[in-house]
């Protein structure tokens, strides 16, 4: 068994396991477990019982133990084997398990705690490669979306999913993490439906570089068209584990939503938004902008994908610039209750 091949998903849950069983006390953050070091003769711990120099570092690919106290540095999964093999042995089959599910499904799944009473291994046997319908590549081409990216996602045929395409979130090792499906042949019902349960909804989250300045949009498929950037799926920001960047930047819709939620980000978080007045000043387009991707279809300059050298100097942080966010209402609809109340000054 190859020890980098475990998913994060079974591996974690196998480490919380551990941790709520054998240790009194854990500290965690999106990036890390802190506990007392358990490794014999380390000592930590001993004199004072607020010690805790153990580290599971989850920023690390495959994930660390490492100690400040007895220098201990080995992955998470050797950790696991030496100190805890019943669990281990319990993760191991969790990972055959999974194995077995991903040869007959083409996907992996594995059901964390917490997670719906769906049965996701009926509800995903619809899902086929997206390949094999014409009208979807055709769909999927007219967006400009890249053959490399639509080739891995699915259209559904039967079940809860029925006549949507699949838009798959895989990690650096291509597995598939979360799945949006996207409403197509099958008008009814809400335009997006996701996977039940507890998972990372965050698109591309895994394949970003935390170190440089990461771009947060609201969907998959115009975070295609922007370099080093995750989409959050909707106007919840998960804020937590947008923690694990350094520098964030907002890029929202064009629309009236997306302004509401940029004027709080603005005023009420100091967060980063991206100016779509300004850009669209610059960067001028014979139509209406709803989003990334439609600019992307039709800008007049042959853009391609948006570079951060292309859009940080539309980025602000300044409160003032909320003047740019004002939501007008439209012309037929009776006068909405004023906007801007949370007021930044
Ligand atoms: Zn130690």
């Amino acid at each position: 068994m190859n020890f980098l091949k475990i998913g994060e998903e079974i591996l974690e849950k196998h480490i919380r396991i551990v941790l709520n069983s054998y240790f009194g006390d854990v500290f965690e953050t999106s990036e890390y477990y802190n506990v007392a070091c358990n490794e014999p003769g380390c000592g930590d711990n001993a004199n004072n019982i607020y010690s805790k120099r153990g580290f599971i570092l989850k920023t690390n690919d495959p994930w660390v133990y490492y100690c400040h106290n007895c220098n201990t540095s080995t992955t998470a999964i050797k950790w696991m084997k030496t100190h805890f093999p019943v669990n281990y042995k319990n993760m191991m089959m969790d990972v055959m398990q999974n194995k077995r599910d991903t040869n007959k499904s083409n996907i992996s799944f594995t059901q964390k705690k917490g997670s719906s009473d769906r049965d996701e291994t009926y509800d995903t046997k619809g899902f086929q490669k997206l390949t094999k319908f014409p009208d979807c590549v055709q769909y999927c081409e007219d967006r400009k979306i890249p053959k490399e990216i639509y080739s891995k996602w699915y259209y559904c045929t039967t079940g809860i999913y029925y006549g949507r395409i699949v838009i798959t979130f895989r990690n650096k090792q291509g597995r598939t993490y979360y799945y949006q499906c996207r409403s197509f042949n099958n008008k009814n019902g809400v335009k997006y439906l996701s996977r039940f349960g507890d998972h990372n909804s965050i698109y591309n989250y895994y394949n970003v570089d935390p170190e440089l300045p990461v771009v947060i949009l609201e969907g998959p498929i115009d975070s295609i068209f922007v370099e080093n950037s995750v989409a959050v799926t909707g106007l919840k920001l998960k804020g937590d584990k947008l923690k694990k960047f350094k520098k964030t930047y907002f890029l929202l819709d064009n629309d009236k939503s997306a302004f509401t939620k940029a004027t709080e980000l603005l005023c009420d978080d100091r967060k980063y938004v991206f100016n779509w007045v300004k850009f669209l000043k610059d960067y001028p387009c014979d139509k209406k902008i709803k989003d990334v991707n439609d600019f992307i279809l039709k800008n007049l300059h042959g853009i391609e994908k948006l570079t951060w050298d292309i859009i940080e100097p539309y980025f602000t942080n300044n409160p003032m610039d909320k003047m740019y966010f004002i939501v007008k209402d439209e012309p037929k609809k009776k006068p909405k209750k004023s906007f801007g109340t949370s007021g930044c000054f």
